[in-house]
């Protein structure tokens, strides 16, 4: 068989340089390694090919006797090429870490138990779901074991093989100068076995995608920002190892007109200036449905009445918080000429009650600013 020129091997010039030679290797390397081409004899060969190639062009000796005297030129130095892949693997090992990020990676999902990934969930409820719980179905994506395979990530009816590499070992021995470097198999991830025939259905991975239906028990006095915590219903573990958990992350919608801290609920209750002089009884809307509320006479605006339990359950289990109303009273606008005659009498009246009291009895203390002095 006669060989290709090693140049045209890697498709470079005869004029490049190291660090190009280098760089066309990678290429050729990365497209033709035996991890992503499991089974392919074309690419086997094309990949020991390279290897040879890169052997002699990046050795500036060898590839001198190569551009003198081409293939026949090296016989005589006592190299003719890779035996195999365990060859070329142990001669390039250092620069093959680099080289393959992406194979370490492969490698260490065919090989490696790992757990599965923890999952999170942005759930969205309602005002009222999150007061009192709820219960709900969500739909997640995910990964569990693939069937076909059981998990193990090799063809029904195939076994794993011995590392060709570290032939069983795990461990590699690298001689440099003095020393001798024992480092991890790259080829099986410190295995010591390696998976030839992948699972067609899951590639390898040992692994499908579902979309698993999760039940969520959202318990009462959840509010936007709790997280739940379900175990063992996030990504299945890879190759045996156990699975991630399940994070649900609540977002409670906002009510209409209570406005929510803690377990404690706010808001405001309008009433008119005869309700609020004469007072009244008026029907409040609460969590658990409606109740009359007593305005006592007199009542000023921006005064709290607390309705104790009426506000959210508390997410520990104890007791609710309360309700606040904070009374607004609202000025009448827009009289008609019977309103306004009305309340015109009702000044005369209170004027005639008060026309004995010099006005600046009623002012009190307050109102934050204090009148400045004249300033010199
Ligand atoms: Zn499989
Ligand atoms: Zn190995």
């Amino acid at each position: 068989m006669s060989k290709r020129d090693y140049y045209d091997v890697l498709g470079v010039g005869q004029q490049a340089s190291g660090e190009e030679i280098k760089k066309a290797y990678r290429k050729k390397a990365l497209k033709y390694h035996p991890d992503k081409n499991p089974g392919n004899k074309e690419a086997e060969d094309n990949f020991k090919e390279a290897a040879e190639a890169y052997e002699v062009l990046r050795d500036p000796q060898k590839r001198n006797i190569y551009d003198q005297f081409g293939h026949e030129g090296l016989q005589g130095t006592g190299f003719t090429g890779f035996g195999g892949f365990e060859d070329i693997f142990s001669a390039f090992g250092d620069i093959f870490e680099d080289f393959f990020g992406f194979g370490n990676r492969m490698r260490g999902q065919r090989t490696t138990a790992r757990p599965g990934a923890d999952l999170l969930y942005d759930l969205h409820i309602m005002f009222s779901e999150g007061v009192f719980g709820t219960e709900k179905e969500i739909d997640i994506p995910t990964s569990t074991h693939c069937e076909s395979c059981e998990g193990k990530g090799r063809e029904p009816g195939t076994d794993e093989e011995l590392c060709p590499l570290c032939h069983g070992q795990g461990q590699i021995l690298q001689s440099q100068g003095f020393f001798r470097i024992s480092t991890t198999c790259h080829r099986c991830g410190g295995q010591g076995r390696i998976i030839t025939n992948p699972c067609q259905s899951c590639s390898g991975t040992g692994q499908q995608k579902i979309t698993k239906k999760v039940l969520v028990k959202v318990p009462a006095g959840v509010d936007t920002g709790t997280r739940l915590r379900i175990a063992n219903q996030g990504e299945g573990g890879y190759r045996g190892g156990p699975p991630g958990d399940l994070y649900v992350r609540l977002h409670v919608e906002p009510h209409e007109f209570y406005e929510r801290d803690g377990s404690h609920l706010y808001c405001q209750i309008p009433i008119s200036m005869v309700q609020a002089a004469l007072g009244d009884t008026i029907e409040i809307q609460t969590l658990d449905g409606s109740q009359s509320l007593k305005i006592p006479p007199g009542t000023h605006s921006g005064k709290i009445i607390r309705i104790r339990g009426e506000g959210v359950p508390n997410l520990r289990g104890y007791g609710r918080g309360d309700l606040h109303l904070d009374i607004q009273v609202k000025t009448p606008e827009n009289l008609n000429k019977r309103q306004e005659e009305l309340l015109r009498e009702f000044a005369e009246i209170e004027n005639g009650k008060k026309s004995s009291q010099k006005l600046f009895k009623f002012w009190s203390r307050g109102g934050k600013k204090k009148a400045s002095k004249p300033k010199h």
